[in-house]
């Protein structure tokens, strides 16, 4: 979003909401003008597109019908209006406009900030249409992407699980009835492997049997249409599904993330690593391994270079290690200055390889203060390989007794675990 031109005949108003928009959203370029002749004038010379026109409702020359017009050229509309009757509000939404904003006195424009930002979070996004109807589709189509959302479309559930399979979707929006699979059978084969978070799923139907709505939330659907449905209660369902979504991926994304270093904590290793460890277990040929790395003397650098420069230290370090393993790899901050890989498909003298090459680009990225000095950095590491039988415990106990060994030689060198045992249950 780029280009804005506001239509609007009261300048204090207009003027208002230009500061308030510039102030937000310092990058865009807003152009103004104040009846729909300059409007039209201005459309007709075609040297720039506008992204958004956020248009008053009654100009001096028009009683709305340029708002028709606007429309009818494809553009994306805001209506800016004084009306509040519910009636009259349901009215303007059926034209195709992208939202309305009500004027108000005291105007801090918060609608239209939350608008933008929608609009804006909407482009990323890839909504799947799935219903055996072309003229629903179509309308879909067309009301979707005046929200900037990017729609795909399938004609029954199994080419919409196709769909689900090939690209990365964000939202399903189905019909119940269809040829071949219906919409509830898409939902159930969704869920075995995407929960309501992963991919959030709207069903649409005509049924008035109210088991189909129950039978649909039952098996994990966000929300439920019920046709006929008004353009703007779609909207609604459709944005606040995917706000919700979005909050709550956030949400976990913070759970599971360390603040510093913006490397997965120990919850996502308990998430994740049983899943790779039993992976490794059932296909012998693709050995997992493990290894910590460890800061030398992180405590001695903390104690002459103080706390921050501490955790400068750590950020350079976890940003070498980010950078240089396998985008397979999980990388975990696992302790102060401790870090743990997991490596699928790695044995035991690869995961040693790329611990020694870690070593040495960190050895060689010392990290500078502002005034010149330059701290020499180094890292132990303990490497190990999964074997049948053994835990996550076990494991990171084994790479740890080869940390040890590191430490003990001299550190700032790198240790294979060559027998990994299991622990005597006590
Ligand atoms: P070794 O070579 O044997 O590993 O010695 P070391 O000094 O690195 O090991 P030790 O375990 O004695 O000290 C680790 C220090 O890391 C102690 C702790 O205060 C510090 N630390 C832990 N978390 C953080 C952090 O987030 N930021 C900073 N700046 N320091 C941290
Ligand atoms: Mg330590
Ligand atoms: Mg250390």
């Amino acid at each position: 979003m780029k280009n804005i031109l506001i239509v609007e005949d009261d300048r204090f108003y207009a003027g208002q909401m230009i500061r308030t928009l510039m102030r937000h959203y310092p990058g865009l370029v807003i152009d103004s003008c104040e009846n729909a002749n300059e409007l039209f004038e201005r459309l007709g010379k075609k040297e720039v597109h506008y992204d958004l026109i956020i248009a008053d409702l009654l100009l001096p020359d028009s009683e709305g019908e340029h708002i028709g017009k606007l429309v009818d050229a494809g553009e994306a509309v805001v209506v800016v209006t004084g009306n509040t009757d519910i009636g009259y509000k349901r009215k303007i939404f059926e034209l195709d406009i992208v939202d309305y904003i009500i004027k108000s006195e005291n105007e801090r424009f918060e609608y239209l900030l939350k608008l933008l930002e929608r609009l804006q979070r909407n482009r990323g996004k890839k909504i799947l249409i799935v219903d055996d109807s072309p003229t629903v589709r179509a309308f879909f189509q067309k009301m979707l992407r005046r929200q900037q959302l990017h729609v795909l479309e399938a004609e029954n559930g199994q080419e919409g699980l196709k769909l689900v399979n090939a690209e990365h979707v964000d939202m399903v929006i189905s019909d119940y009835m269809m040829p071949v699979m219906d919409g509830l059978s898409l939902l159930v084969e969704i869920r075995k492997e995407m929960s309501m978070l992963d991919l959030p799923f709207i069903a649409v139907s005509t049924h008035e049997n109210e088991g189909v709505v129950a039978n649909f939330l039952r098996h994990g659907a966000n929300d439920f249409l019920k046709k006929p449905f008004g353009k703007e209660e779609l909207m609604w369902r459709i944005n606040n599904t995917l706000d919700l979504v979005d909050m709550l991926q956030k949400e976990r994304e913070h759970a599971v993330k360390d603040e510093l270093t913006t490397l997965y904590n120990r919850y996502y290793l308990d998430e994740i690593a049983p899943k790779m460890l039993a992976f490794a277990e059932r296909y012998e040929e693709q050995p997992l391994s493990l290894m910590i790395l460890d800061v030398d003397h992180f405590k001695r650098i903390n104690d002459t270079y103080g706390h921050l420069v501490g955790d400068k230290v750590l950020k350079s370090v976890s940003d070498i290690i980010k950078k240089e393993v396998r985008k397979s790899d999980v990388v975990i901050r696992f302790g102060g200055e401790e870090f743990l890989v997991l490596m699928p498909s790695t044995d035991v003298r690869r995961a040693f390889v790329a611990g020694e090459k870690l070593r040495r680009d960190i050895e060689k990225n010392s990290v500078e203060l502002g005034n010149g000095k330059v701290i020499p950095v180094t890292v132990s590491g303990g490497v190990v390989q999964c074997k049948r039988g053994l835990s996550l415990d076990d494991l990171i106990r084994c790479a740890d007794e080869a940390l040890y060994e590191a430490k003990r030689a001299g550190r700032n060198r790198i240790e294979m675990a060559e027998s990994c045992r299991r622990l005597p249950k006590q």
